[in-house]
């Protein structure tokens, strides 16, 4: 079975591995029944609907209807269909019936998360805030209609400023190894585009925001953790090997925040491989050989978490140590949750002897006997 995990502080537990629906409009009504009997075997309990076309929303309120209370669903406002086809809106009269549609297809008289759909510039944002959209969103939390707010976005300054709002409880976020080493764009196309120039390693603006999430109790779940099915493609991914379906979501579930990988799936073969992570080995999950493949080597250097330097001789584990390590130095004080989370450890960095045993095991050349003194100091 999938573990679960607190998103944020909505109180909710969410399946590490959740449903990107965005497929079943390709799947036959006994291969749908088949991927959500598959998933729920496996105990994922999150699914997204930001899909407008309300025969898919149809159909997936059907599929999950037996079950219904054991799904936390992601309903997205500001999607809308119309004259056939998605289009993304911020004009009322479009927004709130196609919003009470959604609700009535998905048989659900109340989303777990209202997110608010898909805003990729800070533009856009500050207006949704400040009008009537943030107004019907307010409504419908009042009214229990929608339990938590929720937003979804590319583009991570729009993240940043939604998570200095104090308004947005959750986000769905679009995260993989590669969009990573990308900086922030208004421009959709830069995002998706060629990204075999390759970055220095993790966009720090990146880190930054997991790192804000995390100290505001603001839960992430990821889309796009394939990147489309790129990454697991050797021929297109920037790193010149395939990565697994397991890797990927080893890689988002090992950034700050988050708590749920939505995995876009298209059949039951394709549903096992992601669930598959449950029951992988460390060894499976771990993707930091390939990213070690990276053009230009970028991410030399920094930590990025994938616990490839394991066993330490005195049983630290070193990834956490560096995750809460990097989150402490964004922050000044250090917040105290991470504080608390450092000294929950079994072992902290002031256990380590320096014995540098584990390097060699480092794909990026972290100095991590280094790191460990700068961290013992840094929690004294
Ligand atoms: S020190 Fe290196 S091997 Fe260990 S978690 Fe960090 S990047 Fe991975
Ligand atoms: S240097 Fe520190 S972290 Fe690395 S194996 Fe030795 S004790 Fe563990």
């Amino acid at each position: 079975m999938l573990r679960k995990r607190a998103l944020g502080n909505t109180g909710l537990e969410v399946s590490e591995v959740g449903f990107g629906a965005e497929w079943i409009g390709e799947m036959s009504d006994a291969e749908l029944a088949d991927v959500v009997a598959c998933l729920e075997e496996a105990g994922v309990n999150i699914v997204d609907c930001w899909m407008a076309d309300p025969e898919i929303r149809r159909r997936l309120g059907a599929a999950i209807a037996p079950h219904r209370d054991r799904w936390i669903v992601q309903a997205h406002i500001g999607s809308t269909w119309q004259n056939g086809q998605y289009v993304r809106t911020r004009e009322m009269d479009k927004v709130v019936p196609a919003f009470e549609e959604e609700m009535r297809l998905l048989q659900s008289e109340s989303a777990e998360l209202g997110m608010i759909h898909y805003v990729d510039s800070v533009d856009e944002f500050n207006q949704i805030m400040n009008g009537p959209f943030y107004e019907y969103v307010c409504k419908l939390k009042d009214a229990g209609t929608i339990q938590h707010v929720g937003l979804s976005t590319h583009n991570p300054d729009v993240a940043i400023a939604a998570a200095k709002t104090g308004k947005i409880e959750m986000m769905m976020l679009s995260i993989n190894p590669a969009f990573d080493t990308m900086p922030a764009s208004d421009d959709i196309n830069t995002l998706f585009g060629d990204f075999h120039e390759g970055g220095s390693g993790i966009d720090p603006k990146r880190e930054r925001l997991y790192a804000d999430c995390e100290s505001r109790g603001i839960g992430i779940t990821v889309m796009k953790p394939f990147a489309g099915g790129r990454l697991l493609d050797a021929s297109k991914s920037p790193f010149g090997k395939a990565m697994t379906p397991v890797q990927c979501i080893h890689y988002c579930l090992t950034r700050p925040a988050v708590a749920a990988v939505m995995a876009g799936v298209k059949n039951v073969a394709e549903a096992k491989a992601a669930i598959a992570y449950a029951d992988a080995t460390e060894e499976e999950r771990n993707y930091g050989p390939i990213l070690a493949n990276a053009p230009v080597h970028s991410y030399y250097g920094q930590c990025i978490y994938c616990g490839h330097c394991q066993p330490c001789v005195v049983g630290i584990n070193i990834a956490e140590v560096n995750k809460f390590a990097d989150l402490a130095k964004m922050h000044d004080p250090v917040p105290e949750s991470v504080r608390e989370h450092y000294f929950a450890l079994d072992k902290n960095a002031s256990d380590c002897i320096g014995c540098r045993t584990c390097e060699p095991n480092c794909p990026f050349g972290v100095h991590i006997a280094e790191r460990m003194q700068e961290t013992a100091q840094l929690f004294a």
